[in-house]
């Protein structure tokens, strides 16, 4: 019998699933269709929260825990499976003036670089935008990986680690007795483990509430679309007005995104494609002139303050649960991982768990 059973292999899954392997625990991951098909495939990849002074200190102190170890996980990942998930440090460069206070007023406490720059500097150091913007920020250290290699390059080290991945397999239950968890009933049979781990992302709060646990997570889709450049003709990460443009180091650039309560509806809209393209080009005039491969939508596991929830279940035994990341759930997954995993394990954490804890959720069982 396994020590951990995760249900869920997106980003949290599949981390979870390696920190708590390489303490040495078995683990086992059950996800329903293929691994990191979800919102850890459909995200921009961008190693910060958008507006980082915007959020709870709760958000900024996972996001800052793992911006300081993404490199080195990437590095370790390509040694061990040859597959390289592109941590770039591109830096975010934001064209809006009116962010400057709030920056500045923020930074010092994360020591986080951000840089007040004016029209000739951002002309400079992007010459790919329109000569408008007068005043914006710059942070050199934000730095972008590219997701869906990352899940490839998790998935190979899983394998050679010896967690067993189930693909393909949906959980329809979780199995408790007397308040504690026995395991899960998958839709061929029933797996036992001596802790569970829910990471089914925006799927979270539907497999908790048949045991009278409500957590509000909820799906928030989120439309992208994709153009072709030449690589290096536009080399920094920017962000205006909530839009972003993403350069990958082979020229695709990612342009994002939308933000819908549709409930769990991933289909896309011709509506948002034109006006992500729009936004776009106003930002980046040259992308008018090349084209656009893809579009796409992803759900995003929405909670109230993009504070995800990371502990136990107040009232069965040895189950957890590491889900609602939100906006920022790439960004925050390796420091998620091994919060749960000291919490798990019973060991101090490294940042203080109680913002993180399901104890003010509701729960009728
Ligand atoms: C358009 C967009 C842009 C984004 N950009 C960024 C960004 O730039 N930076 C950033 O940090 N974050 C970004 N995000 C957010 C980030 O992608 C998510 O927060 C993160 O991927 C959530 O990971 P997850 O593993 O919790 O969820 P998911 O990746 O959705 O994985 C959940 C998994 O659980 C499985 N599952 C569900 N129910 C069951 C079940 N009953 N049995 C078995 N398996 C089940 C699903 O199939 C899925 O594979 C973006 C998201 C979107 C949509």
């Amino acid at each position: 019998m396994a020590d951990f059973l995760i249900i869920g292999g997106g980003l949290i899954g599949l981390l979870t699933a390696r920190t708590l392997s390489v303490s040495g625990a078995k683990v086992i991951l059950v996800e329903r269709s293929q691994l990191g098909q979800e919102s850890s495939w459909a995200g921009g990849g961008i190693l910060s929260p958008l507006y980082p002074w915007k959020y709870p200190s709760a958000v900024n102190e996972l996001a800052t825990w793992s911006q300081a170890r993404y490199h080195q996980l990437i590095e370790e990942l390509e040694q061990a499976t040859g597959i390289d998930a592109e941590w770039t440090q591109s830096g975010l460069l934001i064209l809006d003036d009116d962010q400057r206070e709030a920056a500045l007023a923020w930074a010092p406490t994360y020591t986080a670089d951000v840089q007040p720059v004016d029209a000739n500097t951002i002309q400079r150091l992007e010459p790919a935008l329109p000569a408008v913007h007068e005043s914006g920020l710059w942070m050199p250290k934000v730095a972008q990986i590219r997701n869906p290699l990352l899940i490839q390059a998790l998935r190979e080290d899983l394998r050679s680690r010896g967690v067993h991945i189930a693909e393909n397999t949906e959980v329809t239950h979780l199995l408790s007795k007397k308040g504690r968890i026995q395991g899960v009933q998958t839709e061929y049979s029933e797996v036992m483990a001596d802790q569970v781990i829910v990471a089914c992302g925006a799927w979270s709060a539907t497999l908790l509430k048949e045991l009278g646990q409500e957590i509000p997570v909820m799906p928030v889709r989120g439309q992208m679309i994709l153009f072709r450049m030449q690589p290096g003709q536009l080399q920094h990460i920017v962000l205006w007005q909530g839009h972003y443009v993403i350069p990958r180091r082979d020229g695709r650039v990612l342009v994002g995104s939308t933000m819908e309560d549709v409930g769990f509806d991933k289909t896309v809209t011709e509506e948002a494609r034109d006006n992500l393209a729009q936004v776009a080009c106003e930002m980046v005039p040259a992308l008018a002139n090349v084209p656009m491969e893809r579009h796409w939508a992803g759900l995003r596991p929405g909670s109230p303050s993009g504070v995800p929830f990371i502990g136990a279940h107040p009232k069965i035994d040895g189950l957890f649960i590491n889900a609602g990341h939100f906006r920022n759930g790439v960004v925050m997954a390796p420091a998620s991982a091994q919060l749960l995993a000291d919490i798990v394990q019973n060991q101090p954490t490294m940042v203080e768990a109680g913002p993180f804890s399901l104890d003010d959720c509701s729960t009728a069982a």
